[in-house]
């Protein structure tokens, strides 16, 4: 099979490169190596085929879309530090990127997969959150959330396009997935512990760390995509993809520091230290998996221990 992956040298995206190759796809990645890098698909050299450009770039889009079986849309510009940073350029490359990959799939009849988040939920505190939940988010002006508007309206979008022109689409809603390969840069929590925690750093805790999260290690959530992907009952469908085990913050500081054997001390600093006005955390974030479970019979393997150890060890080398 012909698999075109845009975001395909990004982190979960580059993950999807190597299943795919080791399935014995053919694949051709599309990153503006923004968030992506090539770093991350450097030992794929030879093996796959890649293009440094845009998906806002129509004319190279339809072409890549054209030459495809399958697409795989994981390119977008996350992180909640880099989308309050990078606000505009976020909503644009988030919404009218997407807008045009999705075109474009329709336009060649090809199957998609999207890459959606849990971050559309927002802050509903009725956890934990399945796909029917409803979409809690505060005022516009509070530009963490332009993140879960742009993926929300481009869910929309899909299933609007597979509603009135057949597109074959199946959305996928991840929440905190981790492992090899991501990076602390752009704000996410567990790479940004664990980077501290090797340099025997302060580790640095917003709030009280009473905030809750779900990890799920990027393996099972790249497994769940292949079977969803080939599985033809998940088209015109959503899915939660993500882990087991609820942790606070502050519980995963603790266990880091642990597993990793640090000396670092945990820092606490409010949010208004280390975000940039417009932002609101929500308290809870817990995914219900039920339904993929049903469908695919998906479930996680990882456990956070494995998880920690698996992106230390990565950290390391
Ligand atoms: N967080 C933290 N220290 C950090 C980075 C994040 O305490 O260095 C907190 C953050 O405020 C949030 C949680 O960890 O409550 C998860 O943050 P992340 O950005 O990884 O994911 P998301 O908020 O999208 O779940």
């Amino acid at each position: 099979m012909r698999a075109f992956i845009t975001g395909g040298a990004g982190f979960i995206g580059s993950h999807l490169a190597d299943a795919l190759i080791a399935r014995g796809d053919s694949v051709t990645v599309l990153d503006n190596m923004s968030t992506g890098s090539t770093k991350n698909i450097a030992h794929l050299q030879g093996k796959i085929q890649v293009h440094e450009g845009d998906i806002r770039d129509k004319a190279l889009i339809e072409k890549l879309v054209e030459q495809s079986d399958i697409v795989f849309h994981m390119a977008a510009a996350l992180g909640v530090k880099n989308i309050m940073e990078h606000t505009l350029e976020s909503i644009d490359r988030n919404f009218n990127g997407s807008e045009i990959v999705l075109h474009a799939a329709t336009e060649y009849n090809k199957r998609l997969i999207i890459a959606s988040t849990s971050e559309i939920y927002g802050k509903n505190p009725n956890q934990p959150l399945n796909e029917e939940s409803d979409r809690v988010v505060g005022a516009p002006q509070k530009i963490r959330w332009t993140y879960a508007d742009a993926k929300a309206l481009e869910e929309a979008v899909a299933h609007t396009l597979h509603k009135t022109h057949g597109l074959k689409v199946t959305t996928v809603r991840f929440f905190n997935t981790v492992g090899p390969r991501q990076t602390g840069q752009y704000g996410m929590v567990v790479p940004r512990f664990i980077q501290s925690a090797l340099k025997n750093q302060d580790i640095t805790i917003y709030d009280d760390g009473s905030q809750s999260r779900v990890f799920c290690h990027v393996e099972d959530a790249v497994k769940a995509v292949l079977t969803l992907s080939e599985t033809d009952s998940t088209i015109g469908d959503y899915f939660n993809v993500g882990g087991v085990g609820e942790i606070t913050i502050k519980e995963l500081a603790a266990k880091v520091i642990e597993r990793t054997k640090s000396a670092s001390a945990i820092k606490f600093v409010p949010y208004s230290d280390a975000y940039p006005a417009g932002f609101e955390d929500m308290q809870r974030r817990v995914p219900d998996i039920s339904k993929i479970k049903r469908f695919i019979g998906w479930q996680p393997r990882h456990s956070l221990d494995s998880i920690i150890d698996s992106v230390a060890t990565n950290l390391k080398g």
